[in-house]
């Protein structure tokens, strides 16, 4: 045929290789290729082609394997694809005349004896097949530059090991294909990429020549064609079975798939699909070798099943998979749709509303810089999470806590002294020293407040005079008050209550609150033993929350509020961490305006807080929290004192609290008498307030029942309303033999009459306490013993009292733990007694310690104690001589009118005028009623005489 060959390549050096993509059929064609190559066939064989020497594309560097273009469906419409398939048609019956002309031609052609062998990597070329080869070898491009020279007729043959270089005789499989170069092209990068067309199966005999290249005697190898029934069925399959696969694995240019269709032959039919089936090489070279078309399709066939079953399961494996993924994606997409056409119609939506919410929030907070910069971090990164996604929540909670606290809010006002003191005066009965140290607190408070704004104004004019530009000579600028100048001026004491419940201290927080415009807060600290309450959780931490000031500062909604710390006293510390170090800052102006919670992780500033504490006493709080704070004691209530309370205070507010009017419920003082005295036994006035708001309940009932108002309540109708008495004057029943006396002490809820039993029984001098007595109350007790014992003798006892006998001291009521060092003389008192006989006087109560000698010392708690001893109905009160300023300075003066005090430095002081005569001699004791003023003397023989 065609032998125009005229090239003038050089010699280029060679390479064989064909590299394979993997799957199970051959995807070096695309639609382009494909339409290539057809161009190229008809050049081969029907118009002889003009070989195109491809301009320029000369070179001499070596060339690399053809790369392989991986196919791409395009999406066409249906009616291009009539289109293409009517021209594909039309151009195929056109093909089908040519191709009896090819057929022709190839009768005619003729297979030389010897030829040009070029062994491919990987890769068997059939008959009928329209191959892309890369050649870049030098020994492989000196071949292709010959045959180009020549008939352009070469015998393509797989070496058998892939990996192999100058594949010699030995190396190559001996059955090839005998293939016309149809067309070649220089690539810019020096390589050369040949067509190849595969004609005649062929054997490849002994070689003529390996250098430069390798040729070799060739005989032809026609195939056994089968017209068997049986051979056209497996054609047929073959074909089916392959139409299938490609439908499959979509990705064979549709002009493949059609073609194969329209082939007649079967060898035809078994060279073109194994040209497209991805197969190893093995199968590829067996495939070729099988001498019988039949035997061909057969290997085909059971190729083809093996595929699509594969292929099939996985597609099926496949779609379930994706049927999971989907139900997912679903949800996914579909939101996502929904953002998009929610932000086609202008709308946003939930979480971006969420965010723009915040965002604004967050604008109107007016945080400080380092909070901003927090709050704008975490925004941007919940704008990028999934709403479901846990942390997503975690996130916006610490947001909108950042967002709703009071950075730049505050409600309190200039501090106007006179208005408090009348506020206080209207809220509260008394109290008068507790009031006047208040009002000294703000009026410094109110001046520190406009020293600080003075310097701060002087400061900004400063500021303002520089960035003006005047020199600093003309105008020399104050020095800006440091934080040292501002943070003292902060500095001052905490105020602290101190009191037994029901006193006040809360009410007068809330009255400081309203007399400075303030938010009032209550924080209670009783039990709080894990500093995190103070101080947060890392928000680390699942159900992390901040600590009680930020999230009280979150519910009043102000920077400025008077946050009032309930029970200091009970705050404990354990392994949780010491809340009274976390308390500690708090309270600290020096560290406060940088007050860091754990869990909001931003310094919120707190020195304009306006903190008071309270306890009911004062030794269970560490000491340097106490060092922090400036302590009023609020000792308890007279009973003229509560009357008023009650009658000015909390009868008011109950009857307003009972929905009735004020003229509808009359109260006598004398009822309010009898409820303090009968029906409460407190310090304050709560239990009092609560038994008021009982007789208005009850008149409010009556009321409703049809009684006509005003309901009047006298002493002797309280018990109708209020039950049976409560309390009553217990001493004189209780004390009715020797060897009892009625003691005071101190606790947390008020002072305290206690009864202190002795009896003694036969034994060897061994002392017995029971009664929950603390330590100091046992030294007492055997301090009192020893005394006794060692001064019988003037105490006009017998010399060796209770020497043979044991003594049980027991000192009954409640389950107060009963501890402190007043009741040594109580102890003597009651040892006294039990030893001569005499009686313990019942209206007289007395406290105070002793010392071995007999001396009375001096104790704490006094107010109380009288306080105490005078609610049970006792008149007469025994203290420590060193007491009686205490006395001068604390006690009401109604109290001083009406009690009687006996003032004793000694032992027998206190005997003179607690015990009472002796009943036998029916002697009285002198100068009982002013036991002050006797003389050890007197004292001795009163003593001698008992
Ligand atoms: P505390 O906080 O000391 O336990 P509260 O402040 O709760 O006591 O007082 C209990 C009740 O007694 C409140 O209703 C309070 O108004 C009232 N109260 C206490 N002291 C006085 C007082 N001096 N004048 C008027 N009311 C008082």
């Amino acid at each position: 045929m065609e032998k125009e060959d005229r090239t003038k390549q050089p010699e280029i050096p060679e390479k064989d290789a064909q590299e394979e993509p993997t799957g199970s059929i051959r995807q070096e064609l695309t639609q382009e290729d494909v339409q290539r190559l057809s161009e190229a066939l008809e050049m081969a064989f029907a118009t002889d082609g003009k070989e195109s020497e491809e301009a320029g594309a000369e070179s001499e560097s070596e060339a690399e394997p053809l790369p392989v273009p991986r196919p791409r469906r395009s999406r066409r419409s249906a009616a291009t694809r009539r289109e293409e398939r009517e021209a594909r048609e039309a151009r195929e019956r056109e093909e089908e005349v040519q191709s009896r002309r090819r057929n022709d031609d190839e009768e005619q052609f003729s297979i030389p004896e010897v030829l040009p062998v070029l062994p491919l990597k990987d890769t068997v070329i059939y008959p009928f097949s329209l191959q892309p080869l890369g050649v870049g070898q030098e020994r492989s491009l000196r071949l292709i530059d010959h045959v180009m020279n020549s008939n352009r007729l070469v015998v393509l043959v797989a070496q058998k090991d892939a990996s192999m270089d100058m594949a010699g005789p030995d190396d190559i499989f001996k059955v090839g294909t005998v293939s016309r170069v149809v067309r070649m092209f220089r690539m810019p990068d020096g390589t050369v990429q040949i067509v190849v067309q595969g004609l005649e199966r062929v054997e490849i005999n002994e070689f003529v020549q390996e250098k430069p290249f390798l040729a070799a005697h060739i005989t032809p190898r026609p195939e056994i064609q089968e017209q068997d029934n049986e051979t056209e069925a497996i054609k047929r399959n073959v074909i089916s079975y392959f139409q299938r696969l490609v439908a499959l694995v979509q990705n064979v240019p549709e002009g493949v798939a059609a073609a194969t269709l329209n082939l007649e032959e079967a060898r035809q039919v078994a060279y073109v699909i194994a040209t497209f089936l991805q197969m190893d090489l093995e199968l590829r070279q067996k495939i070729l070798e099988l001498d019988s078309v039949r035997a061909k399709l057969q290997e085909l066939s059971a190729f083809l099943t093996h595929e699509l079953e594969i292929l099939e399961l996985g597609k099926k494996i496949q779609t379930s998979a994706q049927e999971e993924m989907s139900k997912m994606q679903r949800e996914y997409l579909l939101r996502e749709q929904l953002k998009a056409i929610q932000r086609e119609l202008g709308e946003e939506s939930e979480e971006q509303a969420t965010i723009n919410e915040l965002r604004a929030k967050i604008e109107e907070a007016h945080m400080p810089e380092e909070a901003l910069k927090e709050a704008n971090r975490e925004l941007a990164r919940l704008e990028k999470m999934p709403t479901a996604s846990p942390e997503y929540s975690i996130i916006r909670t610490y947001l909108e806590l950042l967002v709703s606290l009071p950075w730049d809010k505050s409600t309190g006002e200039k501090i106007d002294v006179a208005r408090a003191r009348q506020i206080l005066d209207q809220d509260h009965y008394g109290l008068e020293k507790i009031k006047e140290r208040i009002l000294e607190y703000l009026a410094v408070r109110r001046l520190k407040e406009e020293r600080k704004a003075e310097e701060l104004e002087h400061q900004s004019e400063a500021d303002k005079a520089e960035s003006g530009g005047e020199s600093e000579a003309t105008h020399p600028a104050a020095p800006p008050p440091s934080q040292e100048r501002l943070r003292q001026l902060n500095r001052e004491p905490i105020l602290c209550f101190v009191g037994p419940p029901g006193v006040g201290k809360t009410s007068l927080g809330q009255s400081i609150a309203r007399a400075l415009g303030r938010k009032f807060a209550r924080i209670s600290l009783g039990g709080i033993r894990d500093e995190a309450e103070i101080r947060g959780h890392r928000r680390t931490y699942i159900g992390a929350m901040p600590g009680r000031i930020i999230q009280t500062l979150r519910r009043v909604g102000s920077n400025d509020p008077v946050i009032m710390l309930d029970e200091v006293d009970k705050v404990g510390a354990d392994w949780r961490g010491d809340p009274s170090s976390a308390l500690l800052e708090v309270l600290d102006p020096e560290q406060n305006y940088n007050f860091r919670d754990n869990y909001l992780d931003v310094p919120f500033d707190l020195s304009r807080v306006m903190f008071i504490a309270t306890a009911n006493s004062l030794e269970p709080i560490p000491a340097p929290l106490r060092d922090r704070m400036e302590i009023l004691e609020l000792s308890g209530y007279t009973e003229e004192q509560k009357l008023n309370i009650a009658r000015n205070y909390l009868l008011p507010k109950q009857i307003e609290a009972n929905a009735l009017k004020p003229n509808e419920v009359e109260v006598d003082d004398d009822a309010i008498r009898r409820v303090i005295r009968d029906y409460t036994r407190e310090a304050g006035v709560r239990n009092l307030e609560r038994e008021i708001g009982s007789l208005c309940r009850k008149a409010a009932r009556q009321i409703a029942e049809g009684k006509q108002p005003p309901i009047h309540i006298t002493a002797e109708v309280v018990p109708e309303y209020l039950g049976r008495p409560r309390f009553f004057e217990e001493a004189a029943e209780r004390i009715d033999r020797p060897g009892i006396a009625t003691g005071l002490v101190w606790t947390p809820v008020g002072g305290e009459i206690i009864f202190i039993e002795a009896a003694a029984m036969p034994g060897k001098g061994q002392l017995t306490l029971t009664g929950q007595l603390g330590d100091v109350m046992k030294e007492s007790a055997m301090a009192a013993l020893s005394y006794v014992r060692s001064n019988a003798k003037a105490l006009g006892l017998p010399e060796n009292v209770f020497e043979d006998q044991n003594v049980h001291i027991h000192v009954p009521a409640g389950a107060i733990p009963k501890d402190g060092p007043s009741a040594g003389v109580t102890m003597v008192t009651v040892l006294v007694s039990l030893a001569s006989g005499r009686k313990v006087r019942s209206d007289v109560a007395m406290t105070g310690e002793i010392t071995l000698r007999g001396r009375v010392m001096p104790i704490g708690g006094v107010k109380e104690k009288v306080l105490a001893a005078y609610r049970s109905g006792i008149r007469t009160v025994i203290l420590p001589r060193r007491n009686e300023p205490d006395l001068l300075e604390d006690l009401p003066k109604e109290l001083r009118d009406q009690m009687h005090f006996v003032f004793a430095s000694d032992i027998r002081d206190v005997l003179n005028a607690a015990l009472e005569p002796a009943t036998t001699q029916g002697e009285q004791v002198e100068g009982e009623e002013n036991g002050e003023e006797r003389t050890h003397a007197q004292d001795e023989r009163a003593a001698a005489k008992a």
